[in-house]
């Protein structure tokens, strides 16, 4: 009866077709089946996190919070609970946007950034990019005030691997502007880094980046001082390693180092900058 499969059914495609020719939609298909060990709980108590000045509120369970973040284990441990206002069991973060929250909050329970990296790769030329970037560092940052190592290591991986799928690297200089002001030392180290392995000399002709962020570019310059005093810097294109810019507890490094992937060949021959 499949054979008779009329054209056009809503009932959708013949079952050998699930064999024999996967469509987009099969390949879609998950595995379903995890260790149950291995899921969110969603039992227990449950913690009101108000972010921003509209105090946009997330309910998050505690033990989720506390498992992850130092900054909510230590709050919630706490004998006096002096944060936890009113006896409501409610957390604010003024200083942090509710869009950055939500990626966390996703985070805590599903284990991944929720980023578009094949939109802001089609749409790099656009606005998609820069607000794409933008959250990714706004993501570092609020990883870093939590001290949330898992958030802030899955967070650089997503900007690193934005910047390799669309050949930008933020340093241009409000980026840099925003990594400094961030207190993350990990992100002005990667934007850093980058800077060290790729400027060429047109960089160091433009006026404006002596008037932006001199201390970072003097930075710079010292680290390229130091390579021309061994071997110079390396003719390879630079790759950056993920695990140089996560965070460790007690210095151990990731088990399967989360190397950024370089799937795009035209990543070493069109390498774009943003500088300026
Ligand atoms: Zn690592």
């Amino acid at each position: 009866m499949f054979s008779s499969y009329p054209t056009g059914s809503k009932r959708g495609p013949p079952i050998s077709s699930f064999f024999s020719d996967p469509s987009p939609a099969t390949k879609k298909i998950k595995h379903v089946r995890s260790l149950q060990s291995e899921g969110a709980s969603f039992q227990g108590q449950v913690i009101s996190v108000l972010v921003g000045n509209e105090e946009k509120k997330f309910t998050i369970h505690a033990d989720r919070l506390s498992a992850s973040s130092e900054f909510f284990k230590r709050l919630l441990n706490s004998s006096s609970k002096g944060f936890l206002e009113n006896a409501t069991n409610e957390v604010r973060l003024p200083e942090h946007s509710p869009e950055v929250f939500e990626l966390y909050a996703q985070f805590l329970y599903a284990g991944q950034i929720y980023s578009d990296p094949g939109k802001t790769a089609l749409d790099k030329n656009n606005n998609s990019h820069a607000l794409e970037t933008n959250l990714l560092i706004d993501a570092i940052t609020l990883a870093d005030y939590l001290q949330d190592d898992e958030f802030h290591n899955a967070a650089i991986d997503a900007l690193i691997s934005q910047a390799i799928e669309t050949n930008i690297w933020p340093v241009n200089s409000e980026w840099i502007g925003k990594a400094l002001t961030s207190g993350s030392a990990s992100l002005v180290k990667l934007l850093k880094d980058f800077c060290v392995f790729n400027s060429n000399a047109a960089w160091w002709t433009n006026d404006k980046m002596g008037d932006s962020h001199p201390e970072f570019w003097i930075s710079v310059a010292k680290e390229m001082a130091l390579l021309l005093d061994g071997a110079g810097r390396p003719p390879m294109k630079w790759v950056p390693t993920n695990c140089n810019y996560h965070r460790h507890k007690a210095g151990v490094r990731c088990v399967s180092p989360a190397l950024a992937v370089i799937e795009s060949t035209s990543y070493f021959d069109d390498l774009q900058y943003w500088v300026g």
